[in-house]
């Protein structure tokens, strides 16, 4: 018998999470799972026929309602520990999520396979798309990844497929991969399309009851028929069935070695009488920290600066962070009929793919379609009003400005976000300043693929009557915000230039692994989850070849 209270404990429910808790507790590791987040479930609401009784009592329903706990203050948890986090540092604001889910909960559904040139340089050598590939495909396999139906394209996806032409890159174009569950029954011309009746019930491949997307665009808010192929529903689902224990409401600060294993350091919050009570802990013969690039990176950092339990952790410790180049233009279409619609359908469907050549042939990056989520107004306001102290100029002015626009639906219809994903310079570093997780970001090496995405969404933009407005933020300040961070604990092949090997093993502490967004050791230019998904089948893969052995 283990003197461990667990043979594996994971710190976070998001990607690296929830694969690695479905993995090991499939061959009888007892896993349990402390996530910071609430769990969440759909709000009740009327005309919607899917099954929503495998939902624990407890949930709280996703926010939709100014009253409702949108937003997660990463300085005041035990006040403020809603749906979605934001944090502002000087240059560049980052969005993740919190929740038993994690970010699947409020992502835009794009599960992308990067192409092969994006492993050529800074990777560990075994890390290929070849080598990656088999787990690419497992993971789409349990999210059951989908494209847009041909019978539901969206305006804004025939407004890019009209732009790719238009400027001679149509060979560029193409859809995404979703995951998100269709039915060839919807179109848009049925009665009421967006209406909850529309959605068709079924249960899916792991048992969880789930509906069919009715395009009402609220994905970034979550979904309240259940057609978004979440965490929660596949990969958790099944974890948990096969005995893993979720913990909701846990927020991990720090991690010590204990004999041969580790014990984890948490504090619970209750949000009823908005209180964190500390002093929490738990052993595991394996930990598997899996709170995403900022929350693994912070843990990891106050581990080895704040408690000194993880002193040989090295200097590549938060170094070489990524916004992944992401980029919004907002372009205007008065005259265009029928307008973009940025509201209605998945808020992200195709690409235009400038990706794919090396990196002398000039900067390399995504073009997609965004999306503006109806019920998005709310956590905009809420998150200026909870952040008001700390959100410096001009992000509550940018924030303002775009829930106004949110709030005005004729203005809003003919609005079009291009939006961008690219390879920056992944150059930020991310330290403990004042006991707060802190980014030290310069754009100076990154401006080259910020300027070509912006002149390529300006380009599209033109090319199909739009008008396009570069937001003030990048024209006079360069400032930027990412929902898409990746790096922190980045992977490399010794302690001095990694923080985890190829396994994800910490360099050091033998049984101790990071498996999430931290571990990506170069912006990969398109959004980042099926990459976080593949390598964190492979690393749950290695650690079951260990038990075999
Ligand atoms: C609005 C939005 C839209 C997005 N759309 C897309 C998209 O379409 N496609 C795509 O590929 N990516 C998208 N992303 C990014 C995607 O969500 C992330 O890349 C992905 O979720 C990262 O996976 P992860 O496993 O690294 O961490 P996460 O999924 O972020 O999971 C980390 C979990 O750890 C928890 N946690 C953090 N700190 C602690 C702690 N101290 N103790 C306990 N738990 C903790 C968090 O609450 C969270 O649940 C989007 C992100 C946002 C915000
Ligand atoms: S558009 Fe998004 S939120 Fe709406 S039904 Fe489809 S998947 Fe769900």
């Amino acid at each position: 018998m283990s003197d461990f209270d667990y043979d594996v404990v994971i710190i976070g429910s998001g990607f690296g999470g929830s694969i690695n808790a479905c993995r090991l507790s499939a061959v009888g590791q007892r896993v349990l799972v402390l996530e910071r987040g609430r769990w969440w479930k759909p709000p009740a609401e009327p005309n919607n026929p899917v099954n929503m009784s495998q939902f624990p009592p407890n949930a709280t329903p996703y926010p939709r309602t100014p009253e409702d706990p949108w937003v997660w203050s990463p300085s005041d948890p035990a006040q403020h520990n809603g749906w979605i986090e934001f944090h502002f540092w000087p240059g560049m604001a980052v969005a993740t999520a919190a929740g038993v889910g994690g970010g699947s909960l409020v992502y835009a559904n794009v599960s992308a396979i990067p192409p092969a040139i994006t492993f050529q340089e800074g990777w560990p050598p075994d890390i290929t798309l070849d080598t990656l590939m088999p787990y690419y495909e497992l993971a789409g396999q349990v999210l059951d990844v989908q494209e847009l139906p041909d019978n539901q394209l969206t305006r804004r996806f025939q407004l890019v497929k009209e732009a790719a032409t238009a400027i001679g890159d149509a060979e560029l174009f193409g859809k995404l991969q979703l995951a998100i569950s269709f039915s060839d029954q919807w179109n848009y011309s049925i009665p009421d399309a967006f209406d909850n009746s529309n959605t068709h019930p079924y249960v899916n491949q792991f048992g969880h009851h789930q509906g069919t997307c009715v395009h009402c665009g609220n994905c970034d808010v979550g979904c309240q028929v259940l057609a978004k192929n979440t965490l929660d529903l596949n990969y958790l689902w099944q974890a948990q069935k096969q005995g893993t224990q979720v913990q909701a409401l846990s927020q991990v600060s720090h991690v010590a070695p204990e004999g041969d294993g580790y014990r984890v350091f948490y504090s619970t919050i209750d949000p009823a009488d908005s209180t964190i009570t500390p002093g929490f802990s738990v052993t595991g013969r394996r930990v598997i920290l899996a709170a995403g690039s900022l929350g693994s990176t912070e843990i990891l950092l106050r581990s080895r600066d704040e408690y000194g339990t993880l002193p040989a952790i090295g200097s590549a410790l938060g170094g070489q962070w990524s916004a992944n180049g992401d980029y919004l233009t907002p372009a205007w279409y008065g005259r265009r009929q029928p307008p973009p619609s940025p509201t209605w359908g998945p808020t992200i469907t195709c690409h235009i793919d400038y990706l794919d050549h090396p990196p002398e042939e000039g900067p390399r990056y995504t073009i997609e379609d965004g999306g503006i989520p109806p019920a998005g107004r709310d956590w905009l306001v809420q998150a200026i009003e909870v952040e008001e102290e700390k959100v410096p100029f001009p992000w509550n002015l940018v924030l303002q400005q775009l829930a106004n626009l949110v709030n005005n639906d004729n203005e809003l219809q003919r609005l079009m976000p291009w939006f961008a994903n690219g390879v920056d310079a992944g150059n930020g570093v991310l330290e403990l300043k004042d006991g707060q997780l802190f980014l030290d970001w310069d754009v100076t090496d990154s401006k080259p693929t910020y300027d070509a995405e912006i002149h390529k969404q300006v380009q599209l933009a033109h090319a199909t009557g739009g008008s396009a407005q570069v937001p003030l933020s990048w024209s006079l300040l360069h400032w930027l915000i990412t929902p898409h961070p990746v790096g922190g604990a980045r992977m490399g092949t010794t302690a001095a230039n990694g923080v985890v090997n190829s396994a994800g093993s910490v360099f050091g502490y033998p049984g101790l692994y990071v498996s999430d967004g931290s571990i990506i050791p170069t912006p990969i230019g398109i959004n980042p989850s099926r990459t976080i998904s593949a390598l964190s089948e492979r690393i749950a893969a290695l650690i079951i070849e260990e038990l075999n052995k």
